[in-house]
């Protein structure tokens, strides 16, 4: 059993189920540096990021004719208006993008990809996503989660041969893990594959649903559950990655989900009934299917982060445009204070963006870092940001912000498409891990290095003497360890960075609050102990922490690569400043509510509310007959009669540190 089930006795048997599924399917060790990780130990290593890592020249050049090659397409053949509209992405740019390789970007050239490194990879699929999130969805989700990358990480060589030429081609893949009762925690699968007597086939039963591209796809990576193993006397459940085919008998396609945007993505409900799927198309190995989502996602996630900066991108031109074309109060609205402040945050938290996600892209293509951190951080930490941005940009455009792009268009006016950019990006908090689980997330993995030394210490299963070695050694290590973060404070204030320029002194700040956040995990394994998992809330303040320290030093590291630039880069320093600024604002304010917050008081209230406590607030709604849903416990007397129909309270979620972050 993992060192991370600390607190089993206080655990019900799916919560226990739960984790253990998570911590079996967590990549055990560290086989190469995690610069957040560091951080989270009081490690900036900033030599990771002075200088900054850049494509080569040839890399560059190649991405450059890719990209150009690619804009030049995508202006001429797709209305995203239109696609939008319709929810349909024509066959001719289907067609179109299969014949500028663009469905093999990633592949090998050996298997007919275009082998693109992780950066232009990232930059193809911004230049898409600004243009049409729809399409971009399609080609990632194809791509960086559907069958290509998981065969490319772990795919026999029958399976590269026989698959990735037609993937690359054109053949759309997609990847289908969720179920209506599986979300964000996967040891709740009930698809399951059973195998023959022969051992020869699995037979897949179950439904899958939300599939991106599931309506069209020719091949699919399903996930099933195998039977169980025994093991130290526990069975333990085990999901199995399958490729599945489209013309397997018994696949259905059940149903096309509509959503609030990404109109074009073709999105279903599937069903497998009796799907025979022969043992050669298991990925890796029976039991490795959970392992392998993660891992895939890995660099896979590091797609989304690129596809909201795209976004990112249209928006600041559209408040830079609008900002001094629209003149209200005998200002353009961008220099009014508040629409000034929009503009310059966007900017900063747009360069941001770029920083950690071409760093965490450039590790990918060196392969020496583990950037399981990195990517996860990028994927919360841009997701967020561009809903933020799409919300600005449509304020300071008033009421045009809202008006659609083909409204605008009929009228005459410029069709900046900016509620279909907020439409489109609000997925991208809960797609591939929803921000919530990527915070457990990041905060399992920030703790593992503490978990290995302590947690002996505090396993209830291990012998008293055992856990007295380990307290030991915990001792040691912790003896040294800890004094030397508040040293490591001290030492911050020293003059250090200083061809960094203006920027120095945030990275010494920067340096001061590594220090100051592994003290801080520190003082919450101490004090919380095994019950740390419960305050996620805590987590994910530290987590916050960590991630402004890491886009505070990819930010300045990217800046000090175009600084003395003049001519291309003229304020990239001030650009930099404002976001470090903003991210120091932030840094302090989550180390103040680490001990000054409203969560007890939360828990309290959502308790009551919970509990039909707070039901004398919902009243005089109307509430349509497909709302019903089966009453809980009884209707307060002082909201009758209306309300005898009201919708009951929902249950509610486990909270654990999962590593569910598919
Ligand atoms: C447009 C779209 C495309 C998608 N594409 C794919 C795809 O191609 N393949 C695929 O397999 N899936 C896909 N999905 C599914 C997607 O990955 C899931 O929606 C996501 O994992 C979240 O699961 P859920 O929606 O069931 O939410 P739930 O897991 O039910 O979560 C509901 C809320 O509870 C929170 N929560 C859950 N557990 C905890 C916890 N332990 N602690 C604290 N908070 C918690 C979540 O953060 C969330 O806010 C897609 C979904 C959409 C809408």
């Amino acid at each position: 059993m993992s060192t991370a089930i600390l607190n089993e006795k206080n655990m019900n048997r799916e919560e226990l189920e739960s984790l253990e599924v998570a911590e079996d399917s967590r990549e055990q060790d560290w086989l190469a540096p995690s610069f957040v990780g560091d951080i989270f130990m009081g490690k900036l290593r900033m030599k990771e990021v002075l200088p900054y890592p850049e494509p080569s020249d040839e890399e560059r050049k190649i991405g450059d004719a890719y990209i150009a090659k690619m804009e030049r397409f995508l202006r001429e053949n797709l209305d995203a208006d239109q696609v939008d509209e319709t929810g349909e992405i024509p066959t001719h740019v289907m067609k179109g993008l299969a014949d500028l390789g663009a469905f093999g970007m990633k592949i090998p050239k050996e298997y007919g990809g275009l082998g693109l490194s992780q950066v232009n990879y990232n930059r193809t699929l911004a230049l898409v996503s600004g243009h049409c999130a729809s399409t971009v969805a399609m080609l990632s989700a194809h791509q960086s989660i559907g069958v290509p990358q998981p065969l490319m990480l772990f795919g026999t060589e029958e399976q590269k041969k026989k698959y990735l030429p037609r993937l690359a081609k054109g053949a759309v893949s997609a990847f289908a893990l969720t179920e209506p009762e599986v979300g964000s925690d996967p040891a709740r699968m009930s698809t399951t594959a059973t195998p023959t007597a022969d051992g020869n086939h699995f037979i897949i039963n179950g439904t899958k649903l939300w599939c991106t591209n599931g309506a069209i796809a020719d091949i699919l990576v399903v996930m099933a559950q195998t039977p169980p193993i025994m093991k130290n006397g526990r069975e333990k459940k085990q999901i199995t990655a399958f490729i599945v085919e489209k013309g397997m008998p018994g696949f259905e396609i059940l149903h096309r989900c509509r959503f609030l945007g990404l109109n074009g993505v073709q999105n279903a409900l599937m069903k497998f009934t009796d799907v025979k799927v022969p043992k050669e198309n298991v990925i890796w190995g029976v039991g490795k299917g959970l392992r392998l989502a993660l891992i895939t996602l890995n660099a896979g996630r590091l797609s989304l982060p690129a596809g909201c900066i795209g976004g990112a991108r249209q928006s600041l031109r559209v408040v830079r445009e609008w900002g001094n074309e629209r003149v209200q109060w005998g200002s353009p609205v961008g220099q009014h204070e508040v629409g000034a402040q929009k503009i310059a945050s966007i900017a900063a938290n747009l360069f941001a963006m770029e920083a950690i996600t071409w760093l965490a892209g450039a590790w990918v293509d060196g392969k020496k870092h583990d950037i399981r951190l990195e990517a996860a951080i990028a994927k919360v930490f841009c997701s967020e940001k561009t809903q933020r941005i799409a919300e600005d940009t449509l304020q300071l455009r008033g009421g045009r912000g809202y008006e659609r792009a083909s409204s605008l268009r009929a009228r005459g006016e410029k069709p900046f498409p900016v509620e279909r950019f907020l439409r489109d990006g609000r997925i991208n908090l809960i797609v591939e891990g929803t921000s919530e689980i990527l915070r457990l997330f990041i905060a399992r993995e920030a703790l593992d290095k503490h978990l290995k030394i302590g947690g002996p210490v505090m396993n209830t299963r291990l012998s008293v003497g055992k856990r007295i070695g380990a307290a030991i050694q915990a001792a040691g290590f912790y003896a040294t360890w800890y004094p030397a973060q508040w040293l490591g404070s001290l030492l911050g204030y020293l003059p250090m960075y200083g061809e960094l320029g203006p920027l120095a002194k945030h990275i010494r700040y920067a340096k001061r609050a590594s220090h100051k956040v592994a003290r801080a995990i520190f003082h919450a394994m101490i004090l919380n102990g095994p019950k740390l998992e419960k305050r996620q809330l805590t987590l994910s303040r530290l987590v916050e922490i960590a991630s402004d320290i890491f886009a505070m030093a990819a930010t300045c590291g990217r800046a000090k690569a175009r600084m003395g630039k003049p001519g291309e880069f003229g304020n990239v320093t001030d650009i930099a400043d404002l976001f470090c600024q903003e991210a120091r604002v932030r840094i302090e304010a989550n180390f103040h509510a680490l001990h000054h917050n409203t969560d007890s008081a939360e828990r309290r209230v959502a308790k009551q509310i919970l509990s039909d406590q707070g039901r004398w607030l919902e009243t005089e709604m109307v509430v349509m007959p497909d709302n019903r849903l089966p009453m809980l416990g009884t209707v307060p007397s002082s909201v009758a009669p209306a309300v005898s129909s009201m919708p009951a309270a929902s249950g509610s979620s486990n909270g654990k540190v999962a590593s569910a972050a598919v």
